[in-house]
């Protein structure tokens, strides 16, 4: 009896030594194959929306329909998960890209999402698969970011104490939709603490924190040797007109916090000489390089 439970043992920890080594022998052979930075830009598809929301009237936005993206950041130590969709693979309607799908929020409200393409068959045409990366970030977790989060819980999560514990609350926010990242609890979790996280500790992927849309909303400067440097807006902005106009959405969890957080990544931009995106500009988007092209 003891001697079969000790056989067990053993066999389990060479089956975990047997994955752990093959997980480690993917990720080194993807991140080999790539000598320095990259960015892909991952097509989420578009999300109904009413400018309104955004404190703007149709006539100060060129498009009132947001785009949805995430974005994958592969680095010589890592590969990044940035921001992880509006639909899950897994719950896409049938009919495909172009269909229109409909999404029940936490509290009820329902949000329309035109389908873009899946994200996983994306990495795949770009040389990647899930489980080659190493860390997730979502900007914040509203449910138009936290879509396929649960395929990378095996990867470190990077998130704000904050954030967390907003997420994983008896009562959680009602733009949520807690069944996307539910996995994410049994991640391997660092807590960022300081404005500016060093994803890869060489100060070419910054996750900076810019809470107020939620507690511990951020977003990501990624500084490419042949584009530039570009800041990836999480939704500091939705909309251009946000930005020019000075509105605000209605629906921040502290409005004085984003006032502080837009003037804080505005300078940042200064500094830094980086190019706004703003994730979810529809017009900007679809002037993106989408991958399996990328940006470097
Ligand atoms: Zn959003």
């Amino acid at each position: 009896m003891v001697r079969n439970c000790v056989w067990r043992l053993a066999a389990g920890i060479i089956l975990l030594v047997a994955v752990a080594s093959t997980g480690v022998a993917q990720l080194a052979s993807s991140s080999r194959e790539v000598q320095s930075l990259r960015l892909y830009v991952l097509d989420g598809g578009v999300l109904a929306s009413d400018p309104a929301r955004y404190r703007l009237t149709a006539d100060d936005v060129e498009e009132t329909a947001l785009a949805v993206a995430a974005y994958l950041i592969v680095h010589p130590r890592g590969i990044l998960l940035w921001d992880a969709g509006a639909i899950a693979d897994g719950e896409r309607i049938p009919g495909g890209t172009g269909v229109e799908q409909r999404v029940l929020r936490h509290d009820g409200e329902e949000r329309f999402v035109t389908l873009g393409p899946a994200l996983v068959p994306q990495l795949n045409a770009s040389g990647f698969a899930p489980a080659d990366v190493t860390h997730l970030a979502l900007s914040h977790y509203h449910w138009d970011h936290t879509a396929n989060a649960n395929a990378f819980a095996h990867a470190t999560w990077l998130v704000p104490e904050i954030e967390r514990d907003a997420m994983f609350a008896d009562e959680p926010p009602g733009g949520v939709r807690l069944a996307t990242y539910t996995a994410l609890e049994q991640s391997r979790t660092v807590f960022i603490t300081d404005d500016e996280h060093d994803v890869f500790g060489d100060g070419t992927v910054i996750i900076k924190q810019a809470p107020g849309h939620t507690e511990g909303h951020a977003v990501l400067y990624v500084k490419l040797a042949q584009t530039g440097s570009v800041l990836l807006s999480g939704d500091l902005y939705h909309y251009p007109a946000e930005r020019t106009l000075g509105r605000l959405p209605t629906f921040e969890v502290s409005e004085e916090q984003t006032r502080r957080a837009r003037e804080d990544v505005e300078a940042f931009l200064s500094r830094t000489g980086a190019a706004l995106w703003i994730q979810h500009d529809l017009p900007a988007h679809r002037r993106l390089k989408k991958a399996p092209e990328y940006y470097d």
